[in-house]
């Protein structure tokens, strides 16, 4: 089955910057999945996947825009610091580590740029915006989705919404 509307797709990717410097992965962790063509998944991701099959691996250059987008300025704020939540299980909060917040818009990867008290100064740029990346991509499975995941427009089971 080819990636196409509707289909609920699931892959690994190595994330690396243009020296080839890997900056993510999912290597070791479950895949992502998504629904396609629901505009739920980074566009040029989700424009690079469209008409694969399971076991297909290639790779991809994107411009920011495609991705986590341009470096917006004045992007920072100040925050009380129980609202950063941390990936790595670290309780101290050092400038330049990366940090999670909860927004209106669901779940925010930001940095820290200076850490006060109780107050701590972030910046909301996605830590890789403003970076032109290569994205290695592996389809490790596509299938129909449910008419209940359309409605939804996300994906359920492994690797989608569990609700
Ligand atoms: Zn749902």
């Amino acid at each position: 089955m080819q990636i196409a509307k509707d289909t609920v797709v699931q892959f690994k990717y190595i994330i690396t910057d243009l020296d080839g410097v890997e900056l993510e992965n999912n290597r070791d962790d479950e895949a992502v999945a998504y629904l396609h063509g629901h505009s739920n998944m980074m566009p040029g991701v989700s424009a690079a996947l469209e008409g694969k099959a399971v076991g297909d691996r290639f790779s991809v250059e994107l411009e920011p825009a495609q991705t986590y987008g341009e470096i917006q300025p004045d992007a920072e704020q100040r925050i009380p610091m129980k609202h950063l939540q941390d990936a790595q299980g670290t309780k101290k909060w050092k400038a330049g580590m990366t940090a999670v917040v909860n927004t209106d818009n669901g779940q925010r990867e930001v940095t820290v740029v200076k850490v006060g008290k109780f107050m701590v100064t972030v910046n909301l740029n996605h830590p890789m915006a403003g970076k032109t990346l290569n994205f290695d991509l592996e389809v490790v499975d596509v299938r129909q989705a449910t008419s209940e995941e359309i409605e939804h427009g996300h994906a359920h089971g492994a690797g989608g919404h569990h609700h």
